[in-house]
C-alpha cells in the first residue's frame, strides 16, 4: 500500500477507536481526572486531533523496512540509512516490521520514553506528526527543500497548538502501536500479505483473495476518498456538539 493510504488508515483507526480508548483508566492523568470527573471525557478535542495525527503518523514506521517507501524518503539520507538498516535486521521488506509483535513492541517502547523523558516524548511527537504531514503530501509539489520546510513549520506550530491546549500524552505508546499494526492490517488487504504472526512465517491476507494492488486505481482513486471522507465524519461525530 501506498504511503498515504496507510497514514489515512491510522487517522480512521484513532478516531474510530477514540471513545473506547478514551475509557481506558490509564490513558487520563489522575489530575486531568479528578478535574473533570467523568472518565469517559479523558480525552480532549485537542488530543483527539493530536491522536490522529500521531496515529496516522505511526502508520507509515512498518515501512522502515522498504528504502523506496514514503517514510524512508521522509528526513533524507537519515531516514534512507536507517530504512536500509532495518531492512538488513529484519530480513526484507514485509518482514518482522509488519508484524503483531512489531506493533506492539514500538507501542510499549513508546509509552516508556513518553513516561519517563518528556523531552524524548516531545521528540517523538514531533517526529509522527511530521511523517503524518510528510504522507498526505502537504508541501509543494517539485520542491523538496520548499516542501520540507513547509512541513517542519506546520509541525512544530501544530505541536506548539497541542502544548497551549495543555495536550497531555499518556496514550501515545496506544497511539504509536495502533498506528503500526494497522498498516499491517493495510498490507494484509494486498496480494502479498504480511507475517502477522511473526516470528511464524505464515503470510495473512485478508480478506481472502481481494489482494488490492499497491498503487492502483483502486487505492487511488477510490479508496484513498473514502479514507478520507470517513476522517471528516468521524472529526464531524466525535466533535459536534450534540
Ligand atoms: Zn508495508
Amino acid at each position: 500500500m501506498m504511503g498515504h493510504t496507510h497514514a489515512l488508515t491510522g487517522a480512521v483507526a484513532w478516531l474510530a477507536l477514540a471513545p473506547a480508548l478514551a475509557s481506558l483508566p490509564y490513558l487520563s492523568e489522575s489530575t486531568r481526572l479528578i478535574e473533570m470527573g467523568v472518565m469517559a471525557d479523558a480525552l480532549t478535542p485537542a488530543e483527539l486531533i493530536a491522536g490522529a495525527l500521531i496515529c496516522a503518523g505511526a502508520a507509515m514506521l512498518p515501512d522502515l523496512d522498504h528504502p523506496s517507501a514514503t517514510i524512508a524518503q521522509t528526513f533524507g539520507p537519515l531516514t534512507w540509512a536507517l530504512s536500509k538498516v532495518v531492512a538488513w535486521i529484519t530480513g526484507g521488506h514485509r518482514g518482522a516490521t509488519h508484524s503483531l509483535v512489531f506493533a506492539v513492541a514500538v507501542g510499549i517502547g513508546a509509552h516508556l520514553l513518553a513516561n519517563r523523558y518528556p523531552l524524548g516524548r516531545d521528540i517523538l511527537v514531533v517526529l509522527m506528526v511530521g511523517l503524518a504531514l510528510r504522507a498526505i503530501g502537504i508541501g509543494i509539489p517539485g520542491k523538496k527543500f520548499a516542501s520540507a520546510m513547509v512541513n517542519i513549520a506546520l509541525t512544530v506550530g501544530l505541536f506548539a497548538v497541542f502544548r497551549s491546549y495543555e495536550v497531555g500524552y499518556a496514550w501515545l505508546g496506544l497511539a504509536i502501536g495502533i498506528g503500526s499494526f494497522i498498516h499491517v492490517v493495510g498490507d494484509c488487504c494486498t496480494e502479498k500479505g504480511c507475517p502477522v504472526l511473526w516470528p511464524l512465517r505464515q503470510r495473512w491476507v485478508l480478506p481472502y483473495k481481494i489482494g488490492i494492488k499497491t498503487g492502483r486505481a483502486f487505492e487511488q482513486k477510490f479508496l484513498a476518498p473514502v479514507l478520507s471522507v470517513a476522517i471528516v465524519g468521524l472529526l464531524y461525530l466525535r466533535l459536534a456538539p450534540l
